[in-house]
């Protein structure tokens, strides 16, 4: 629903340019982030934004079934995004709708550009992305999920991708919808970035913008998503950390027992095979086609 008979309505910025939520107009939801949330799926991720809740589960690279759809020099990549019955007021009917195989696809294809998936011939990535509460913006957040998953999952990626929705609510620009403002607001414009690459790999709009509304809105959305993007790198640097710390790739020292003792000399662990790191790197550059 676009803005239509928003006067009759109680306005979605007050007097002091406050949203319905009391965020300001360049304000994100709260947000957190959490990889390594399955542990049976070869990568995952965990999102919450203002109330969407939503898990992204990566399988592969694994053997593609039906093998007709094979694809003789690259992986095929298969997002299934999927509304819980219970993610929304009222129940949602569980045969997949429309709208989810049309946000499944949007979401391959903002994924798509910053895989290598000519290292894996034949082979097929599944991408599973399960919402289990909505609040507006979900697909935005779904990517930004699912990139995180594909990262914890070690696929080679040329960059993160990450998203949020901007749009226009009672006349002003504002950025991370939420459900009412998704809804009742004039305009939605999601957008997904890989901001180290300067790259935009989904642009929609739902509601009318001019040009200049729609460049203010662009711009805000990438400040928006820089932050995302901060926090995706925060928790995978995090987890890692975790990670060699729990396997020991430091050298321990044991202090000395009693008093009079003399301290015994630095033992070494023996090396244990570092983590599968995802990379980032340039190095994977693939020839463009
Ligand atoms: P996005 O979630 O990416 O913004 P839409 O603009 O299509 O996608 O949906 C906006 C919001 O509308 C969703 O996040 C969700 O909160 C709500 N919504 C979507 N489908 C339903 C549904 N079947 N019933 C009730 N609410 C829904």
């Amino acid at each position: 629903m676009t803005g239509k008979n928003r006067q009759e309505k109680s306005p979605l910025i007050d007097k002091n340019g406050l949203r319905t939520d009391g965020r300001r107009p360049d304000e994100l939801r709260p947000i957190r982030l959490e990889i390594g949330y399955l542990s049976r799926a070869d990568g995952s991720a965990y999102i919450e934004q203002g109330k969407n809740k939503i898990v992204a589960a990566v399988y592969g690279p694994r053997e593609l079934h039906p093998r007709h759809l094979a694809q003789s020099d690259r992986a095929l990549l298969r997002v299934n995004y999927r509304m819980a019955t219970f993610s929304v007021q009222e129940r949602k009917k569980p045969a997949p709708s429309r709208r989810e195989y049309e946000i499944s696809m949007v979401i391959r294809q903002a994924l798509e550009p910053m895989l290598f998936l000519k290292m894996y011939p034949r082979a097929a990535i599944d991408v599973f992305v399960q919402v289990l509460q909505a609040d507006g913006g979900s697909r935005c957040a779904s990517t930004t999920a699912a990139s995180l998953a594909l990262a914890d999952a070690g696929i080679p990626m040329r960059a993160l991708v990450a998203g949020c929705a901007v749009g226009k609510v009672d006349g002003q620009i504002v950025v991370d919808l939420s459900d009412i403002e998704d809804k009742e607001g004039d305009a939605d414009v999601p957008v997904v970035m890989a901001p180290s690459r300067g790259e935009l790999t989904l642009l929609q709009m739902d509601g009318k913008l001019t040009s200049a509304e729609l460049t203010k809105a662009l711009e805000m959305a990438e400040t928006a998503i820089k932050k995302i993007y901060d926090m995706q790198q925060s928790v995978l640097q995090k987890t890692f950390a975790q990670i060699r710390e729990e396997i020991g790739e430091e050298t321990e020292t044991v202090p000395p027992s009693a008093e009079g003792e003399e301290a015994e000399p630095p033992r070494r662990r023996p090396p244990r095979p570092a983590p599968v790191k995802p990379s980032f790197s340039e190095d994977f550059e693939e020839e463009d086609d």
